[in-house]
């Protein structure tokens, strides 16, 4: 087992990882921003480096900072959380080439999956169903409309190296679909620097299910059933639950044997999910995050399993916690994620926290790294933190988040709290009715009108 593992990253996740760390009795080394001196991570970690100023490329994502840390330290692993080197193949060598254990998956399938053309053909192969779409890269070169014509409109053009939503648009008729080529093409080339865009169906309400797997890395693995992330604002998830209200025990097996076969096919190590649009009763694979995501205690809460004690397990040479039969999903688990934001205009809204409590009682769970007093910086992300709620059912799962929300108290600062405690009392949301447009319909119809 490690004996020190540095977290190259901050907020709920860097306190998420201290915790597990905790419990394997591992020491822990929490790395900081000029701007995040008094971060919570920072405080309770045995060790503290600064590595930057408050810029991430100057700090998070400074490699050779973090490297540097790791060798004053001695810490002999990292753990990368989401975002920042999560999912950088190229930082998962560098630590590999200054024997440093990174604490994910394979460089190889980094690389794989984070080109959502070549994951997408790797996925086909392996038999995970996929959205029919342009076999690889649409370019100048390609009759982009007799492509779009073949799969029928409306398609969507996607940047091959996307995230968080970027560079994607709708082409409704063939007048839209050499515009939409461009603009996706060149929101792209300036956010990732690659132009290159596909091309898939676009699917008009399906779900947004995701199935969370776990791989030993020697050709063991298993899935942890799934979640559903449809409400959505401008493709990034809001809420999070599993089970999917919709999704009978036999889809989810099916789905579920498929995922962890293309797995072990991969020996594929650590955890990961592979994300899905749902429709009709079909299943259309989008792209595959090889790292721990913000939504990971949704699955902890219905499955008991650790997932990021898991990883840390499995870095370090360790077993699957269990068999795929003794995976059991027990109850209905809700994530809120919180945001310092409008809750109508999303604004970000950075700043001091006056006052805060926390709410408990059975089944609630908050992952967040904020304090009463505690001033949220303008340079990261706005989460304020994650509100879980499990239950043994559904309805046992809404009751409990409605209370906890009405308990939780975030003054100061303006945040998406009271976008939750409408959403937790609307009959679609009671009645598990939603797809990935409803949320941006629902904010739509309640706009002032001008
Ligand atoms: P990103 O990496 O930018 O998050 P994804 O491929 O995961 O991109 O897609 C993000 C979201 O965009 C999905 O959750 C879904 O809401 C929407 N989306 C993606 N592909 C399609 C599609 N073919 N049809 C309809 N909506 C889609």
């Amino acid at each position: 087992m490690f004996e020190k593992i540095l977290i190259a990253n901050r907020g709920e996740i860097a306190l998420r990882i201290l915790r597990a760390c905790k419990e394997l009795g591992i020491a822990t080394v929490a790395v900081h921003s000029t701007a995040d001196a008094d971060a919570m991570h920072v405080r309770l970690a045995d060790e503290s480096v600064c590595i930057g100023p408050p810029a991430s490329k100057d700090s998070y994502l400074n490699i050779p900072s973090l490297l540097a840390a790791c060798e004053i330290t001695g810490a002999d692993a990292v753990h990368p959380g989401y975002g920042f080197l999560s999912e950088n193949a190229r930082f998962a060598e560098i630590l590999a080439d200054h024997n440093l254990k990174f604490i994910g998956p394979k460089a190889e399938h980094i690389r794989l999956m984070g080109d959502k053309i070549e994951a997408k053909k790797t996925a086909k192969r392996l038999g995970i169903p996929v959205v029919p779409g342009s076999d690889g890269g649409v370019g100048p070169e390609d009759d982009a409309i007799a492509i779009a014509r073949e799969i029928g409109f409306p398609v969507l053009v996607k940047a091959a190296a996307g995230g968080g939503g970027r560079g994607m648009k709708v082409a409704q008729t063939e007048a839209d679909l050499l515009m939409a080529l461009s603009t996706a093409s060149n929101e792209a080339k300036a956010a990732f620097g690659d132009a290159s865009v596909y091309l898939e169906k676009y699917l008009t309400k399906p779900r947004h299910i995701e199935i969370q797997v776990l791989g030993d890395g020697r050709g063991g693995a298993l899935h942890l059933g799934e979640r559903d992330c449809s409400l959505q604002r401008r493709h990034q998830k809001v809420w999070e639950e599993g089970p999917s209200p919709i999704l009978s025990p036999e889809a989810r097996a099916r789905i579920g044997g498929i995922c962890a076969k293309a797995m072990q096919d991969m020996q594929y190590l650590g955890v990961g999910t592979i994300e899905f649009l749902y429709e009709d009763g079909e299943f259309y694979f989008i792209e595959m995050n090889t790292r721990i995501q913000v939504e990971h205690p949704v699955t902890e809460m219905i499955t008991d399993i650790d997932l990021v004690l898991e990883q840390i397990r499995i870095a370090a040479g360790g077993d699957l916690p269990c068999t795929q039969e003794e995976v059991n999903i027990i109850g209905h688990s809700i994530e809120c994620r919180i945001n310092a934001e409008n809750p109508e205009t999303f604004r970000p809204s950075p700043g001091t926290i006056t006052q805060y409590h926390a709410p408990g009682g059975l089944g609630v769970r908050i992952d967040s790294a904020v304090y009463q007093g505690y001033k949220i910086p303008p340079y990261y992300d706005s989460l304020v933190g994650k509100l879980i709620v499990h239950g043994k059912n559904r309805p046992e799962c809404l009751m409990r988040l409605r209370r906890a929300l009405d308990e939780i108290v975030v003054d100061g600062v303006e945040t998406t709290l009271p976008l939750f405690r409408a959403l937790a009392r609307e009959s679609d949301i009671i009645e598990g009715d939603y797809h990935i447009h409803w949320l941006e319909q629902y904010l739509a119809g309640k706009a002032p009108k001008t």
